[in-house]
């Protein structure tokens, strides 16, 4: 047994759009290495790159794909799902009334107070500090003069894997980077 080699485990592949981007940056688009080879099987994806781990049966061996891409492009067009991540993402983790980025600060405030009606919308919930949330407490935007950077409204799939692409996760396997910088200058 090679102790180099990863445990099948510890090899998840990406999986990119079939124009070669990942399919979303946020949750990055991840399979297990048995999903990834089922899809293999079911030809709805091409190999791009692999591991060195391999897999064996009676009948076969095969090196754990990292990269895969899909046959028939999947189009963003869905609208997002309003989660408090995806709240996050959208204001780029950033508090919408002193532009703090603390993330251990970070809380979501109601624009419109709930006690005056505010619900809770994408149209109406924006990334805040606690202490511009303790702030602004229960008083309209005008009367605290806590106005949002940005208006806040429902953003699109395209919008958020945009922003998503500024936080990448810790941990990337090789292969992966070529696929997640492609907008960095590339060395000479
Ligand atoms: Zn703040």
């Amino acid at each position: 047994m090679n102790l180099a080699a990863r445990k099948p485990e510890a090899c998840p592949a990406l999986v990119l759009n079939a124009d070669f981007r990942p399919l979303s940056y946020f949750p990055l688009s991840l399979w297990s290495w048995q999903d990834a080879l089922k899809a293999v099987f079911l030809d709805r994806v091409d190999v791009v790159a692999q591991y060195d781990t391999k897999v064996h049966s009676p009948t076969f061996e095969m090196r754990l794909p990292s990269v895969v891409s899909l046959k028939t492009y999947v189009s963003h067009a869905r609208t997002p799902a309003f989660t408090r991540f995806n709240v996050f993402l959208r204001d780029r983790f950033t508090c919408q009334y002193c532009r703090s980025t603390e993330r251990d600060q970070l809380t979501f405030d109601h624009v419109v107070p709930r006690s005056k009606g505010g619900r809770t919308t994408w149209q109406n919930i924006v990334a805040a500090c606690s202490a511009c949330n303790i702030r602004k407490g229960g008083r309209m935007p005008e009367v605290a003069r806590m106005i949002p950077a940005r208006k806040p409204r429902r953003p699109t799939m395209f919008e958020l894997n945009e922003r998503g692409r500024a936080f990448p996760p810790h941990y990337l396997h090789d292969s992966w980077q070529d696929f997640l910088y492609w907008d960095i200058e590339l060395e000479p």
